[in-house]
């Protein structure tokens, strides 16, 4: 019996202290994998399919183990379950383990800017109004951690947040009661240090450039919702540069200016001449596609040029004025940052080694130049022997391996092994695919898809999700079944949590929404009973970064539909899929309602990752549905 046992087993730990646990093969098997490659220092691909109970096989060899740990997950959303409902229950369990939740710099309340704009924005009332319930928060809060606070949006932000331009660090008067560094020197501390992917690949891509990194050295770091990381790592590998960093400055040197009487009007001028410029290159962006190629040619190398030559004067100018003060000293370091990163825009690019991209942004825009091949810088980094490595996630797999995330990730070695889920998708589940439906993408298909489900949701009394690949099949979606009497729920009409609390409270309803509700949601029981997805969800080729993606794969010589397009969509699918089964005694009809998984070649592809299930016509599945139908007054 090995100490795993202790906790996993029949008798063990967990199942005396932990309520609702339940022992299960297929968790113990994927702790001792967990328990080796943390010995071994290795790295390992470990799909866990939904009701395995991964987070709590890996846990428990990460607090066996005595190393320090970084564990990443999908989202902020995430980070906070893992670190207040799942930690907290093993803590008992451990209590001298130290764990501390660190998110990144925009999450944590800068008291220095809040305290400077509160002075500066008398005349601009809303916004002070807002600064002061802030303030009155900030007296009360432990963390600083901005999701504490509702009345705070992406408007706000720039107010009561810092930036790495214009943070003071520890010449800072504020640095002692700095929320953004205590949370870091917790995680200092810390045996177990909780993050989200961006977090984690931010200061992966730091360490690379030898750049001070935001993250202690650890022994082991677990990838959770890993299925997730080439996406994300492509954004943190190369240079970028948005606008925020520019309407920022100009914000603080008004701000500047404003505290010291607003006596210098070449300054000011020079920055007004700035934020023309800038304005004109945010118009443009908003105007064109992520092209950037396109983008330059329709008159972004003129402004471009302006920008360079306003960064150019006025760096000349904050070498004379920023003796004034300690904010313009900052301002000047600022300018003098952003002008070396403005060469994104005024050099060459090798075309054979990076890609250009725009990313539209709700502010702004975002310009990266991406090295074409980042498994390489990715695979230096997991491969090291005094560090393992641990991907984990429900969706790993392609057609039944790891190729593409191993292709993806640099690491063609590593340990790896699927746990199969503990539920049994053969009874559990039937699977449907609507007859008779156009090909997808266009508002007939959605119209036909709302025809033929709709006397399911009626037979389901609601129970629904029902998620869609786009807003406008959604918002298609919603006036459709506007006259129906079952209580609707749709995303974007109050908060995540709130939707999904309502969904789960209201008896019979039906929840229509996008990409953010494929994952990460769990709801049990009779209260979901029937998912239905539109289409494959296969990113559009012209977004950004599938488009630079694929661009990266095909300069390779590989394809980028096979090797990029398909592998994300079966990966998402499956996510979406986990949606409707969440416990032994769930059941539930999944709707797929993209006709090309019979029609095209790739449709065995998908069919084969998909769990094994019944597929069945219309009929019999709403006859199933009656089936597994509580009784009314349920
Ligand atoms: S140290 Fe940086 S983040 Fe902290 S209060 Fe000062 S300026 Fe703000």
């Amino acid at each position: 019996m090995t100490e795993l046992d202790h906790y996993f087993g029949n008798d063990g730990f967990l199942l005396n202290s932990v309520s609702g646990f339940v022992v299960r093969a297929q968790q113990i098997a994927m702790a001792r994998v967990v328990e080796q490659s943390i010995q071994e220092n290795d790295v390992a691909f470990l799909e866990a399919g939904t009701g395995t109970g991964k987070t709590f096989a890996y846990l428990v060899p990460i607090f066996l183990s005595d190393k320090k740990t970084i564990i990443s997950t999908g989202t902020k959303t995430l980070q906070d379950q893992l670190r207040f409902q799942d930690l907290p229950l093993l803590g008992k369990l451990f209590p001298k383990k130290r764990i501390a939740l660190l998110k990144g710099r925009s999450n944590y309340l800068c008291p220095h800017r809040l305290q400077k704009h509160l002075k500066v924005l008398s005349t601009d009332k809303r916004t002070l109004a807002r600064l002061v319930k802030v303030q009155s928060w900030a007296l009360t809060t432990t963390t600083g951690d901005l999701g504490e606070v509702s009345e705070v949006d992406d408007r706000l932000l720039p107010f009561i947040t810092s930036t790495k331009d214009n943070c003071l660090g520890s010449a800072c008067p504020q640095f002692e009661i700095c929320p953004l560094y205590t949370a870091r020197q917790r995680a200092i501390e810390a045996d177990v240090i909780v993050v989200n992917h961006h977090l984690l690949f931010a200061d992966l891509s730091l360490k690379e450039e030898s750049v001070a990194a935001i993250l202690p050295s650890v022994e082991v770091v677990v990838v959770d919702e890993a299925h997730q990381i080439p996406e994300i790592a492509r954004q943190f590998f190369g240079a970028s540069i948005n606008s925020r960093r520019f309407t920022d400055l100009i914000r603080d040197l008004r701000s500047e200016m404003f505290l010291l009487g607003n006596d210098d009007p070449q300054l000011l001028g020079l920055v007004a001449q700035l934020e023309s410029a800038i304005s004109r290159m945010v118009q443009l962006t908003f105007e064109s596609t992520a092209d950037y190629d396109h983008w330059f040619s329709i008159g972004g190398q003129h402004i471009v040029e302006d920008v360079d030559h306003c960064l150019a004067d006025l760096m000349d100018m904050m070498h004379i004025v920023s003796v004034r003060s300690q904010g313009l000293e900052s301002c000047r370091r600022r300018v003098e940052q952003l002008a070396d990163d403005f060469v994104l825009f005024t050099e060459p690019t090798n075309l054979e080694e990076y890609i250009h991209w725009i990313d539209k942004s709700a502010s702004g825009f975002n310009v990266h130049l991406s090295p074409i091949n980042i498994a390489d810088n990715l695979g230096q980094l997991f491969y090291r022997e005094d560090t393992a490595w641990i991907f984990s996630s429900a969706t790993l797999c392609v057609d039944g391996n790891f190729e593409h995330i191993k292709q993806a990730l640099g690491v063609p070695d590593a340990t790896e092994q699927r746990f199969a889920s503990p539920f049994d998708f053969k009874t559990q589940v039937r699977a449907c695919l609507p007859p008779n439906l156009p090909a997808p993408g266009n508002d007939a298909h959605t119209e036909q898809l709302v025809q033929a489900v709709l006397p399911l949701i009626r037979k389901n009394r609601g129970r629904t999700f029902f998620l869609f690949t786009s807003y406008r099949a959604m918002n298609l979606a919603r006036e459709l079944l506007h006259a129906e009497s079952l209580p609707i729920f749709v995303q974007g009409s109050m908060t995540r949590q709130a939707l999904l609390q309502a969904f789960r409270e209201t008896q019979g309803s039906i929840l229509l929404a996008t990409h953010s509700f494929w994952q990460g949601v769990d709801v049990r029981g009779a209260a979901l009973t029937c998912v239905i997805i539109d289409k494959l969800p296969f990113a559009s080729p012209e977004e950004p970064l599938p488009k630079a993606t694929m661009q990266a794969i095909e300069v390779a010589g590989g394809n980028g539909f096979v090797d990029y397009l398909l592998p994300h969509a079966i990966i998402s699918l499956n996510q979406g899929f986990g949606r409707l089964i969440r416990s032994e005694t769930d059941r539930g009809l999944f709707v797929l309602g993209d006709p090309r998984i019979r029609s095209r070649p790739y449709g065995n592809v998908v069919m084969a990752s998909l769990p094994e299930m019944p597929w069945v016509d219309i009929e019999v599945a709403g006859q199933y549905l009656h089936e597994i139908s509580e009784p009314e007054g349920d």
